[in-house]
């Protein structure tokens, strides 16, 4: 498993309306003792956050409840699905923690049992072969207020019905032209229920089953019959579909087949961010983002890129539990995971952002010296490292300013600061090019405050990160913000779309930055705190040691601070 690392959350999954479903069914034995679940994408894109709470949902309850969770793909589809879909849902939930072991299904599996069924009801009289097209269907089928029009096609005898649908299979009907339709009720209040398609035809090309067929099931025909198949007991799926809960009831009662029980809970939204599947695609085609795991990307992938932790992700699903209403949760309590999962495991380091030279005119040319920094604050058993010092440094250009103004205690000439495991340094002159810029500063040192004290109990008031100039790798920094600018992108003016929303300033890249030494030894993906910056992560593409981080998030846990703000009101 890639990337499969310990929970640190101390949060166990609080029980919701779905586990308690689990446990009163386990407590009147409705499923003999079984606990089983499914994850079911379509495969017509990568997944995204919202899958992580379905995901984490359906495999949590299943290890929780000693039970199985398949993951299924719906490939009911052909014309928008792919294999490089499949493969990137396989990677993804495996990285986040979770293992299907050997129940990987695909629902173009059961199409010739699907097809089966379908014979079934045609024969009992339940469906029918429809001539109606596209738009003549929708036409029939009423509104809110009308109920809808028997197709004239609606009672063809079983036998045509079935010479008809034969056809259908064998090629013999261009794409659009006949459906099978279930026989239900063009009257029934709930539209799903009004004779709804449950095959089309479709001449596509399918990702699995080739040129095998051109009639297609749709969604609500095969989802049941999937589940059904795997023997699945608690069919999770989002509030959409609670209106077609009576449908999928209808066709497992029709067949007369083990017949699981759909339960829906409210899907995920997030502020900042679009969460379909559509929408995403959409920015990926027309290059507004660097593809599906570009780290501004709500993905799993590009979550991955941008160094959240599987953990955090794990976390924060069980932190925003499940609930039947839809909400909108602030994209801040997201990051405050990701900020509590990286305190605690990743390691410290120092970088610079926006390098200004230094050099410690008394200390000696061509010294250099080994200075112990520690790894880990939180974690004392992630040891210390050293990290090495010289005459010329660099360090955070914010971190100087020639006329300082009241509440900046930061290095200015005249003025002495703490350099972190090091020294005590004094600015005494400054640099500047021609247009006026401090390009340099010479400061001294104190070699009595080695380590970073003074032994006669001077205090400085700041603290600053630095490098080695000579010591230091190369970097380049890319620094994210929302991808977009509005809480909800798809608050737009008539007429515009959701891309209105785009932040311009989403990515910026530092292309003069430094990092100490041992991080020539970072591995792709991995994460660390740079100190007083933020949490980074060392970008997948990086090699052949030219460096690129990402930086994961900022220091400032904006989450926190609202909870804190609210608790003092
Ligand atoms: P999208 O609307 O993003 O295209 P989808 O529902 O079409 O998503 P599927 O591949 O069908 O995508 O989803 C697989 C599973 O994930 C389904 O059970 C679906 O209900 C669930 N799911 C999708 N989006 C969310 C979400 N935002 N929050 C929670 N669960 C979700
Ligand atoms: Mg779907």
């Amino acid at each position: 498993m890639p990337d499969n690392e310990q929970d640190n959350s101390n949060q166990t999954a609080k029980s919701d309306f779905i586990r308690q479903i689990v446990v009163d069914d386990l407590n009147t034995n409705k499923w003999n003792g079984r606990v089983h679940t499914r994850f079911p994408p379509e495969p017509n894109g990568y997944l995204h956050i919202g899958h992580a709470k379905s995901i984490c949902l359906n495999f949590g309850i299943a290890a929780e409840f000693g039970g199985k969770c398949n993951l299924r793909f719906d490939d009911t589809n052909p014309e928008k699905e792919e294999q490089e879909y499949v493969n990137s849902i396989e990677e993804d939930v495996r990285w986040l923690g979770w293992d299907w072991e050997d129940r990987l299904f695909f629902a173009s599996d059961y199409f010739e049992k699907m097809y089966e069924y379908a014979v079934q009801l045609v024969k009992a009289g339940r469906a029918y072969v429809c001539d109606l097209t596209a738009e003549q269907t929708r036409e029939y089928r009423g509104t809110l207020s009308m109920p809808g029009k028997d197709s004239p096609w609606r009672n063809r005898s079983i036998e045509e019905n079935l010479d008809l649908f034969t056809r259908m299979r064998k090629g013999e009907f261009p794409d659009g032209s006949r459906t099978l339709r279930a026989k239900v009720d063009m009257a029934h209040p709930n539209f799903n229920m009004r004779d709804p398609v449950m095959y089309r035809i479709l001449h596509a090309s399918h990702h699995r089953t080739g040129d095998n067929w051109c009639i297609y099931p749709m969604y609500d025909w095969a989802h049941g019959i999937e589940d059904s198949v795997e023997g699945i007991t608690h069919s999770i799926c989002t509030l959409e579909f609670e209106n077609h809960r009576p449908l999928y009831d209808w066709f497992l009662d029709q067949l007369g087949v083990y017949h699981p029980q759909q339960i829906e809970f409210a899907r995920l939204n997030l502020t900042y961010t679009v969460m379909s599947k559509r929408k995403l695609l959409k920015l990926v085609q027309d290059g507004l983002v660097d593809g599906w795991d570009d780290p501004r990307m709500p993905t799993i992938s590009g979550m991955r890129r941008r160094g959240y932790s599987p953990a955090s992700i794990r976390n924060f699903c069980k932190i925003i539990g499940i609930n039947k209403f839809n909400s909108t949760i602030d994209f801040a309590l997201l990051e405050h995971c990701v900020r509590e999962d990286l305190n605690k495991t990743s390691p410290r380091v120092m970088a610079i952002l926006r390098p200004l030279k230094v050099i410690i005119d008394n200390y000696p040319d061509g010294q250099v010296e080994q200075m112990d920094a520690v790894n880990n604050p939180e974690d004392p058993s992630a040891g210390t490292r050293k990290v090495p010092f010289s005459k010329e440094l660099y360090i955070e250009q914010e971190d100087f300013m020639e006329v300082p103004p009241k509440k900046f205690f930061r290095l200015a000439p005249g003025r002495e600061v703490r350099l972190r495991y090091a020294y005590f340094i004094t600015c005494t002159s400054v640099v500047k090019d021609s247009s006026g810029k401090v390009v340099e500063l010479h400061c001294t040192y104190d070699p009595a405050t080695r380590g970073g004290d003074a032994p006669d109990g001077r205090k400085v008031k700041a603290t600053l990160h630095w490098v080695s100039a000579a010591h230091s790798l190369p970097t380049q920094v890319r620094l994210y913000d929302h991808l977009f600018t509005k809480e909800n992108p798809d608050d737009v003016p008539e007429g515009a779309d959701f891309k209105a929303n785009l932040n311009p300033n989403s990515q910026q890249l530092l292309t003069d930055c430094r990092v100490e030494p041992t991080l020539a030894k970072a591995s792709p993906l991995g994460r660390y705190q740079f100190e007083r910056l933020g949490y980074f992560c060392l970008d997948a593409d990086s090699r052949d040691g030219k460096l690129v981080f990402n930086r994961t998030a900022s220091l400032v846990d904006t989450w926190a601070k609202i909870q804190k703000s609210q608790n003092k009101d």
